[in-house]
């Protein structure tokens, strides 16, 4: 029998933090998990996720044999038991510097970059450095919810600047203009987009980092979808562009390898003029790395192998079978009224489709119709709002082919189920 507690209780002086609550509120998964909770358990078809972008346990979309070898040889080597330096080993910071170099005007030396926990912990790191009082940074719409997140913990004030749906989403740099002011610190891209499924072409992002300069701002930008373009548009690295503003470019292997649970990532300055060292967010970022935790040293010391090893055939199998679903889901799109899609997706794996909800009868918004989706059909697709823009959908088509005709099918029965009678 449990002992009976001699004392009367106290106030307890603890408690959670609602600040945090909020953050994670906001973020992609929070949606999703209310989506899942919504299924009918006794619908006897297997559940299609197209609603968030995670190809890793489908087997066309295994990972390439040299990565799995690097990992391998990584721990068999017992060479990264040990605890790794907080900016990441040379070695590792060598090679990205390296394998990124190549897409560069200039070279990256191992300095310019900091091995981080994916793409995740770069996107912490930067935001927390820049976090100072009455700071803002200028985000994307739509965009990637993790940055609001990430900006509603640190303190920093947002400002959305809209992407322009009929212009392949590129950005309104009217807007960006008249958003920022002397408290503007930075400017966030995603390049290729998620969730718009773009790639900017390099007189684009030209006009970005000119745009920065005139601001006195520095670039981030996410290119955790680095060379995962299949369109018109080839991948031009953000950093091409460094010497005319201060780039600070996060992206990992989690995407184009297709390992996201790895967990490792990069933050990287490219800054050939020395501003930011000058400025003080290098020592920021040292800083801030010292007082947190580290990619595993065993998959540092498998990223030398995964970046040179990996065969040229790997990435054209999978920018392949990426054309080929956005294809597919382009098409289907095409067949259901109630869709628009006013831009083709060429990057990334996700396509924006536009609700017309005067078509649907019992439809209230965007959410309505992904709650409905899960329940009727048992296929999940993220709401716009989820991403900042309401009543559209963002569809993931990178899942096994037969999966994917499969849920495009039961949404398409869902709008004709629920569309208005004439
Ligand atoms: C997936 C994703 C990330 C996170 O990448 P990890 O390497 O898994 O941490 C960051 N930014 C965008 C835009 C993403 O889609």
């Amino acid at each position: 029998m449990a002992t009976e507690n001699e004392f009367s209780p106290k106030e307890w002086s603890f408690k959670g933090d609602e600040l945090l609550v909020r953050s994670s509120a906001v973020t992609v998964r929070g949606v999703l998990d209310k989506l899942m909770g919504n299924l009918n358990p006794n619908d006897p078809r297997p559940t299609i996720p197209l609603g968030h972008g995670d190809p890793s346990p489908f087997p066309s979309f295994r990972t390439a044999p040299e990565a799995e070898n690097a990992i391998s040889d990584s721990l068999y080597s017992a060479k990264f038991n040990c605890y790794s330096p907080s900016v990441g080993t040379l070695p590792a910071r060598k090679a990205v510097a390296e394998h990124l170099s190549r897409d560069l005007p200039y070279k990256l030396s191992p300095d310019d970059v900091y091995l981080t926990s994916g793409c995740t912990q770069a996107i912490e790191v930067i935001l927390t450095v820049l976090a100072r009082p009455n700071a803002n940074i200028l985000l994307p719409r739509p965009g990637y919810p993790y940055y609001e997140a990430r900006a509603i913990f640190s303190n920093i004030e947002f400002r959305y600047f809209d992407l322009l749906p009929e212009k392949d989403w590129e950005v309104n740099l009217h807007t960006v203009e008249l958003l920022a002011d002397e408290n503007t610190v930075a400017i966030v891209i995603i390049n290729p987009g998620n969730p718009c499924g773009n790639v900017y072409k390099y007189e684009h992002l030209k006009k970005v980092a000119e745009t920065a300069r005139k601001l006195g701002i520095l670039v981030i930008s996410d290119e955790v979808y680095y060379h995962l373009a299949f369109g018109k548009n080839p991948f031009v690295p953000m950093g091409v562009f460094g010497s005319i503003a201060p780039v600070i470019t996060v992206g990992s292997i989690s995407k184009r390898w297709i390992v996201p649970g790895w967990r490792i990532g990069w933050l990287v300055t490219n800054d050939p003029n020395g501003i930011l060292k000058k400025h003080g967010v290098v020592d920021s970022i040292i800083a801030f790395l010292n007082i947190s935790s580290d990619p595993a040293t065993i998959v540092q010391g498998a990223i030398i192998q995964v970046l040179e090893k990996t065969k040229e055939e790997f990435f054209l199998k999978i920018l392949n079978q990426l054309r080929e679903a956005a294809e597919t889901c382009c098409s289907k799109i095409k067949e259901i009224p109630c869709f628009a899609c006013p831009s083709k997706p060429e990057g990334a794996m996700f396509a924006l489709v536009k609700l017309d909800l005067s078509l649907l009868e019992d439809i209230e918004d965007d959410l309505d119709f992904c709650l409905k989706l899960s329940k009727e059909e048992s296929v999940i697709v993220l709401p716009g709002l989820a991403v900042g823009l309401k009543n559209w959908l963002r569809i993931t088509y990178s899942v096994e082919p037969s999966a994917l005709d499969d849920g495009l099918n039961r949404i398409k029965a869902f709008c004709l189920r629920h569309a208005k009678k004439q």
